[in-house]
């Protein structure tokens, strides 16, 4: 039974839903992240015509929770930090979504994230719902000792909200392998059996997978791989910009410059490099392990030298003129206001919502193709999949597996969603919704749907 059949016309329940969220919507504020992240959802409801019963369960994350966890710090004060973990939908199986630790996190930030969580899975048809967590820290403040006691403080309450078939947490932003295996153990502590499955993203001999702490850079090499060459669009005379030099954009940025493109910028959250030569990215990448910052080096073995560059911030690395612009750091960075300065043609999306939906319009009139989060970065969760997998069978598998098998499932959905925005002639993003739509409202409909209780035969 499918209510849900792409079409490019119906406007009814785009309506029905902007002003269902309207109505919801009344009491926060008018820059809610949750609020701008929903008008991509109202987007693609234009071109497919989905159940109202639909409609009506994705306007509301399905639960949020929102606790305050003790912690003895090593001076010996008591602490308390405010942590959330948000189930957003799970129709089509156990949540799933990172935990975040930042001073910024709030609820309606969880939110947001674990409704993109919801249909970045079904975009890459994986058996689980949407879900995300996060602490309101700043981790560079604590000490190992103190991040230990956060993490098993936030699994101690959590727990009753989260399994291997209820919903499985996995790294975000500053989360890392070790506080996915502290988390995992702690779980496991309080239930009282090994209990692997329940977290991903864990180091290897804890029952990680290969290829996890590389997927999410790996997957949107994939994506621009299957992408640029329908431009005729070459890598040697691609240039590119990355902003945030993170587990995801500086491994991206490694793979790209083995692959021939010119990486002319990267950034953190301190400020940029850039040299229209190409920067030296495995150089660079050996530089900041070692020293926590970026410089323009160009090493050969263990001699590093700097080279000619320009010092430049975060707002002039996304305004350079370059064919390939990567923002891989946080939300909201290409907004209204910065998004007439962008001179990029193609932008991948591998931070989670980079670009603000107002700044949308202003990247579609300039030209520019926008290939979305949801797609984009969807290797890490496509990977933490298989860890779960993994974990369930005791089977476990090489790193050549799990990559052709990243691959596989990242360019078949690669292609499903171009064809749905060429056939419907839409942008990239909007396509990537109807594409995680269409198997979400399957998937809610074929619970029963209000025709077919009011309907006698
Ligand atoms: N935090 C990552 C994301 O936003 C990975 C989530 C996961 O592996 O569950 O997609």
């Amino acid at each position: 039974m499918t209510q849900t059949t792409v079409s490019a016309t119906s406007t009814s329940n785009a309506d029905l839903f902007s002003s269902q969220l309207e109505k919801s919507n009344r009491k926060k504020t008018e820059h809610s992240l949750l609020t701008d992240a929903s008008k991509r959802l109202e987007q693609a409801l234009k071109h497919l015509s989905m159940s109202e019963d639909a409609i009506e369960r994705l306007r509301h994350p399905k639960t949020s929770l929102t606790v305050s966890i003790p912690v003895r710090m090593d001076n010996g004060s008591l602490q308390v930090f405010q942590g959330y973990r948000v189930r957003y939908d799970d129709t089509r199986g156990p949540g799933k979504g990172g935990v975040r630790y930042h001073p910024n996190v709030t609820l309606d930030e969880v939110q947001s994230l674990a409704f993109w969580m919801t249909f970045k899975c079904a975009l890459l048809d994986l058996p689980f719902g949407g879900a995300k967590g996060g602490i309101t820290v700043n981790p560079k403040e604590l000490s190992k000792a103190e991040l230990e006691r956060l993490s098993r403080g936030y699994v101690d309450a959590i727990a009753d909200f989260i399994g291997p078939d209820v919903d499985i947490p996995a790294p975000d932003v500053y989360t890392n392998a070790t506080i996915m295996g502290w988390m995992m153990d702690q779980y496991s502590i309080i239930k009282r059996q090994l209990s692997r499955a329940v977290v991903t993203g864990k180091p290897l001999t804890l029952g990680g997978s290969e290829g996890r702490n590389t997927a999410t850079a790996t997957g949107a090499f994939y994506v621009i791989q299957a992408t640029l060459p329908k431009f005729s669009q070459k890598p040697h005379n691609t240039t590119v910009a990355v902003q945030g030099f993170g587990n995801a954009g500086s491994i991206l940025a490694e793979l790209l410059f083995k692959a021939g493109y010119k990486v002319v910028a990267v950034s953190d959250s301190k400020g940029g490099i850039y040299t229209p030569q190409g920067l030296d990215i495995p150089s660079i990448r050996e530089y900041k392990n070692s020293s926590r910052s970026i410089k323009a080096v160009y090493c050969e073995d263990t001699v590093c030298s700097i080279v000619e560059h320009q010092v430049i911030s975060n707002a002039e690395l996304l305004a350079l003129d370059v064919d390939v612009l990567i923002p891989a750091a946080l939300e909201n960075q290409i907004t209204a206001e910065n998004a007439n300065d962008v001179k990029a043609k193609f932008i991948y999306e591998v931070a989670n919502g980079p670009i603000a939906s107002a700044a949308d319009a202003i990247l579609a009139e300039k030209g520019i193709y926008v290939f979305p989060d949801i797609l984009v970065n969807a290797g890490g969760v496509t990977v933490s999949y298989f860890e779960w997998v993994q974990n369930r069978n005791g089977w476990y598998w090489t790193l050549e597996e799990v990559n052709q098998r990243l691959k596989v499932r990242m360019e078949a959905e690669t292609e499903k969603t171009w064809s749905i925005a060429q056939k419907l002639g839409i942008d990239v993003r909007t396509a990537a919704y109807v594409h995680g739509l269409n198997r979400l409202g399957e998937a809610l409909d074929a619970k029963g749907t209000r025709n077919y209780y009011n309907n006698p035969v």
